[in-house]
């Protein structure tokens, strides 16, 4: 069951749902969205029919909710979701691209990766400092090393970063940095993580995991959602499947269908779900077809020397045409590209983006 607050409803409204719920032996959990408040209540419907709750001032509406998510659900609140990251709209009217290298390695590599995402079309930065890796031999990311440099960036250009965090007690840290918190798709089922980044109040990139179905995902939003945080955005990268040429298989299904389940955007990462960066292009005109919020993409400056899936990445001669397919497939299907905020580019920057072009040219 949800309680859905009017526009007015003062923080006292709250404090008198969520106590009579608690005294009638039940759980609430108050979730602010950019339009409204909601809170979600835990226990048997029927134990709470007495309270009344509808009249309680301050509450626009009590909803009984038929599926197992309920905050991050669609049925009780019919519109899209826009969730902000900074000024940047992750919404049904925008195609948002998030860009940049899949691991943070060098200040030079990130700064190069950042300028050529934002010629790509990017309004956000991506970047990894704490790894994920399958192999514990593998580079695990440069930590708060890599985290200061991602700042630095985002001095140097404006964009936003979306980074991903690992457990739960370094989540403070990265949101000390980051604009947005990554869950990453072998993280999607680490439920402290997730009330972790719930608590943050920072707007959330989750992954959908490899093996999960798409009500498995939509729970997992629903642990973030109900630690009070619906700033949350859901990221298709692609579900293991028998087929091996590909890393991954993107399930493009899963756009149209969790846009219908769920009022949280929906983008797509190209680069994971394919592997190789000959389908990033071709995915990316999928995604966008297909009705995708955003894409999240990989960009190195020199993928050959990639210390994380170089395959995947896209390179300087590769950003062209991946902003043409951004730039002009999004108005076709009623989208307008998020620009990249307006920071007036240094002449550090302008210099070493030329240099880092022609380097990897
Ligand atoms: C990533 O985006 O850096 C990443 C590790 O992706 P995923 O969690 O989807 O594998
Ligand atoms: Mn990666």
């Amino acid at each position: 069951m949800v309680v859905v607050m009017a526009p007015h409803a003062t923080a006292e409204h709250m404090a008198v749902v969520v106590g009579r719920v608690r005294a009638a032996g039940g759980d609430a959990f108050v979730a602010r969205g950019r339009a409204r408040t909601i809170i979600g209540i835990i226990g048997e419907v029927d134990q709470f029919e007495s309270l009344n709750l509808r009249n309680l001032e301050g509450v626009a509406d009590v909803v009984r909710i038929s599926t197992p998510y309920k905050l991050v659900s669609r049925e009780h609140y019919p519109d899209r979701s826009v969730i902000m990251v900074g000024e940047v709209p992750i919404g049904p009217d925008t195609m948002t691209v998030i860009g940049g290298p899949c691991a943070v390695e060098t200040a030079e590599q990130a700064l190069a990766a950042a300028l050529m995402a934002k010629s790509a079309g990017a309004s956000l930065l991506r970047g990894g400092a704490f790894k994920p890796r399958t192999s514990p031999y593998a580079f695990q990311g440069l930590g708060e090393v890599g985290l200061k440099i991602l700042a630095d960036v985002r001095a140097e250009t404006g964009l936003n970063v979306v980074t991903e965090v690992i457990t739960p007690e370094d989540v403070d840290l990265v949101a000390s940095y980051a604009d947005m918190l990554q869950i990453g798709a072998r993280n999607m089922h680490n439920f402290a993580l997730l009330q972790a980044v719930g608590a943050s109040g920072r707007p959330v990139l989750l992954k959908r995991g490899m093996c999960a179905t798409i009500e498995e995902w939509l729970m997992a939003a629903e642990y973030i959602a109900q630690r009070g945080n619906l700033n949350i955005v859901l990221c298709e990268r692609g579900i293991r499947t028998f087929e091996p040429t590909t890393r991954n298989t993107l399930d493009i299904s899963a756009i149209p269908v969790v846009q219908r389940l769920s009022h949280l955007p929906v983008i797509v990462d190209p680069s994971h779900s394919g592997g190789r960066r000959d389908l990033v292009v071709p995915l990316t005109r999928a995604a966008i077809a297909a009705g995708a919020d955003g894409v999240i993409v990989d960009i190195h400056p020199d993928p050959k020397l990639a210390m994380c899936d170089g395959d995947q990445a896209l390179s300087a001669a590769d950003i062209r045409e991946f902003a043409c397919v951004a730039t002009n497939l999004s108005p076709v299907v009623g989208r307008t590209l998020t620009p990249a905020p307006d920071a007036g580019m240094s002449a550090y920057g302008m210099r070493e983006s030329a240099a880092a072009l022609q380097r990897s040219a």
